[in-house]
């Protein structure tokens, strides 16, 4: 007879995933055991305050009650049929998205990265099939500092060596123009081109945001030019900003959007490229799928998702409660922050070095019971979920207060 098992700590659960899980992420020493709204708390019973929200991917918090049940109502009933067959959940998921983000049609796929591959394809085709560019020809402008995901081809065209060294070789068709530059841009777009594929805030690259007249500007330079506008907002849109997209600051469509992270709800991984007819209706059967993309429970949960942002609840949180962290961050320049950028319920902080890393920020934070996660240097980065608090937000910067001024 063997003994139960003895449950492990913290630190021997760290420990054990050494020798077992591949090393491709440095995570923060905290062990994550259970979670509900803001709130995590560890194996040994600590409590944090969530300020990633899983990149986004958690921008209802943790285990919201609606999009649980509606994941528990839907695993009693049907999880999987592939597109073989139709499901009774996948019409209206396309339905309410498409009315969500005022366009005309949607792809359901599943993790972030196989929606910029399928709009990397979907532009590809729109270029041979309905611009005219010959076969083999077509090219897609891309911003520096992009983060667009880790598949072959997406590192191909990214300007961060960690990501790309030892991957090779790469997708040809890509031209990469400083962000944030429209002349660069006009200068890079030619016949060939099929998509500018661009983010409407840089989320990893430290929240850069664009000077206002960017996104009008790169809408105006694709129409001119009859090239697609992709704006991939998969970590910026459903509410992170303030907005359903972060392109609406300026009123801006493009003509393909990509969705991901908070699309699942934190339950399920569910993105989609959603767009106009005429672009997304270059694919036909057999040119591209995916065994689980428009699953019945990420449908479920991804209706439930649009449900929650059709109210427009969480948009006006982000927006309501941008300012206490913009004013909060303010008021921290020179006490230890040299520099920040946000918009709505997002921000990248550049700490003082002579304080720390970002890294070291992040683990005293995590000490005081706060979660963050530091991107490049001595760069942190907030996204709490939009579900926080007025007075959970500024107890984190009173936290954040502390660390750097200690
Ligand atoms: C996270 C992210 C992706 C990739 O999503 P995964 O689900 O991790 O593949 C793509 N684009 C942006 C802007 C992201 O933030």
């Amino acid at each position: 007879m063997t003994a139960p098992a003895r449950p492990r700590g913290s630190e021997e659960l760290i420990r054990a995933e050494e020798p077992v899980l591949a090393h491709n992420y440095h995570p923060l020493p905290v062990v994550v055991a259970r979670a509900e709204g803001c709130w995590v708390e560890d194996v040994e019973g600590r409590r944090y305050l969530d300020l990633l929200a899983g990149y986004s991917a958690l921008n209802f918090g943790h285990r919201h009650p609606a999009l649980v049940e509606a994941a528990h109502r839907q695993l009693d009933r049907l999880t999987l049929t592939s597109r073989a067959f139709h499901n009774d959940r996948l019409a209206g998921f396309a339905e309410r998205l498409a009315a969500l983000t005022g366009t005309d049609m949607v792809l359901p796929m599943n993790t972030g990265a196989e929606a910029v591959e399928s709009a990397v394809k979907v532009a590809r085709k729109w270029a041979y099939d309905v611009k005219g560019v010959p076969d083999g020809r077509a090219t897609i402008v891309v911003a520096a500092d992009n983060f667009h995901g880790r598949t072959t081809t997406i590192v191909s065209f990214s300007t961060d060596e960690t990501a790309r060294s030892g991957f090779g070789p790469f997708t040809p068709g890509f031209r990469i123009v400083p962000y944030n530059d429209l002349a660069a841009l006009e200068s890079a777009v030619d016949e060939t081109t099929a998509a500018v594929l661009i983010e409407p805030v840089q989320g990893e690259a430290g929240v850069i945001v664009p000077d206002d007249g960017y996104l009008t500007g790169v809408r105006e330079l694709t129409r001119r030019a009859g090239c697609l506008f992709v704006a991939d907002e998969i970590q910026s849109g459903l509410g992170r900003t303030g907005h359903t997209l972060a392109v609406e600051h300026e009123s801006v469509r493009p003509d393909v959007v990509l969705l991901g992270k908070a699309l699942g709800g934190g339950i399920v991984p569910v993105s989609a490229v959603v767009g106009r007819r005429e672009v997304l209706g270059v694919l036909h059967p057999g040119e591209h799928g995916s065994t689980f993309g428009g699953n019945p429970l990420a449908a479920a949960v991804g209706t439930a998702v649009v449900e929650l942002l059709e109210t427009g609840e969480y948009q006006r949180r982000a927006a309501e409660l941008a300012p206490v962290l913009r004013d909060g961050l303010r008021a921290l320049t020179g006490r230890g922050v040299v520099g920040f950028r946000s918009r709505g319920l997002w921000a990248g902080v550049d700490v003082d070095p002579a304080l720390g890393t970002g890294r070291e920020i992040s683990e005293r934070l995590m000490r005081e019971g706060v979660l963050v996660k530091d991107t490049h240097g001595s760069t942190i980065r907030l996204a709490p979920p939009l579900t926080i608090t007025r007075g959970e937000l500024e107890g984190a910067l009173g936290t954040l207060e502390k660390v750097l001024t200690a």
